[in-house]
């Protein structure tokens, strides 16, 4: 079997997200976006695929970074394929992004699921068949009944946990441009009230403004240590290594990362050699797939670390699924006026179904398990 055509469909489709100037999603009026269907094609019509955003997954960006690694090779050989992209990030002048490795890679891996005919998420190891989601919501922002204010949090944690059945909670805290953030104190009574909503046994945990200062950030560990929080993640820029060090060894708080921070694998590793978390993170967009994402994993593991695995979908699932060390999967963003499990126009059903008791259940169909509606896309369809 040889790869022998990669392709994008750029389609159409609606979106009730906008985004604000700092780039955090908020519910907005309807409108129309773009998103990518990738496809690698095989000499004998296995074909592996995956939905990515459309500006990762560029035609001049595939003919110039892709094409020449993948065509005429085994897709099987996925760690050479995965090597022979991941070096030309050196001199790529940064336009090969981890998100197009990533993208890449996912797809690569839905081919060898089909191939085999297995799911993705057992032939990385299959650890188990459901885990726990924790409901991941949006950035505070300033609209009426959406989540503007501590009660807001709570009446949403309320219904995330007595309603709909989440199992677990993490909230995003109000950033900048929303009037009166960034706010230690703001984010403190968010999180003060979702715990009096939820009551003592509920796993909580904060991803807040991610440029807080150190001061400001034990602050609010200390206050989180209190609430008995789970853990926070991101509460610093994370290219200091050492504020996080420092961080990790002043507070009782559970420390988590790096999440955004470059460097995949590596980075997670020095994170760990240097006592600068307590849980390591890593997420299939941030290191440039599941390749190395699983690297990550079984790292934190020799460690005796969990690996909480960042980011919702198809590709992020397989992996939570597949390890032993970790305890959620991070189902979101959710928001009072969005509907998370409606699926999207372009697919069957949406990669992350929940059960009413809070677990997300791997699918028992080869590859990654993404349900799409082939013909909505393809009649769509915006390129060539
Ligand atoms: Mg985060």
């Amino acid at each position: 079997m040889k790869i022998e055509t990669i392709e994008t469909t750029i389609f159409r489709h609606t979106t009730n997200t906008v985004r604000d100037s700092d780039g955090h999603g908020h519910p907005g009026p309807q409108s129309e976006t773009q998103s990518a269907l990738l496809r690698i094609i095989c000499d004998d019509g296995t074909t592996g695929q995956v939905i990515c955003a459309a500006a990762q997954v560029q035609e001049d960006l595939l003919d110039r970074f892709i094409r020449p690694n993948l065509v005429g090779r085994d897709p099987l050989r996925g760690e050479a394929l995965w090597y022979a992209i991941y070096k030309w990030q050196r001199l790529g002048g940064g336009r090969l992004t981890d998100r197009l490795l990533c993208a890449v890679d996912l797809a690569l891996w839905d081919l060898k699921g089909k191939a085999a005919g297995l799911p993705v998420w057992k032939l990385l190891g299959g650890y188990r068949e459901k885990i726990l989601a924790y409901g991941s919501t949006m950035c505070g922002d300033d609209l009426e009944g959406g989540l503007a204010t501590p009660e807001d949090y709570a009446r949403f944690a309320d219904w995330m946990v007595n309603t709909r059945g989440y199992k677990a909670v993490k909230l995003h805290g109000w950033m900048p441009p929303v009037p009166g953030a960034p706010d230690v104190r703001m984010d403190y009574k968010a999180c003060a009230a979702v715990r009096e909503a939820v009551g003592p046994d509920i796993p909580l945990m904060l991803d807040p403004h991610h440029f807080y200062s150190r001061t400001e950030t034990l602050w609010l560990a200390e206050k989180l240590a209190g609430l008995d929080f789970a853990w926070m993640e991101e509460p610093m820029e994370e290219a200091s290594m050492s504020s996080y060090k420092w961080l990790t060894a002043n507070t009782r708080l559970n420390i988590l990362g790096p999440e955004t921070m470059t460097g995949k694998h590596w980075t997670r590793a020095e994170w760990v050699r240097h006592d600068a978390c307590d849980i390591v993170r890593s997420g299939v967009e941030d290191v440039g797939g599941i390749t190395p994402a699983m690297k990550c994993a079984m790292m934190a593991e020799s460690f005796h670390m969990n690996c909480e695995i960042h980011g919702t979908g198809a590709g992020n699932l397989a992996v939570a699924l597949a390890i032993p060390n970790t305890s959620f999967y991070e189902r979101g963003l959710l928001h009072p006026f969005i509907d998370y499990d409606k699926p999207r126009e372009f697919q069957n059903r949406i990669d992350d179904e929940m059960d009413a008791d809070g677990y997300v259940h791997g699918r028992d169909v080869p590859g990654l398990g993404q349900d799409l509606d082939m013909a909505y896309i393809e009649g769509n369809r915006v390129n060539a």
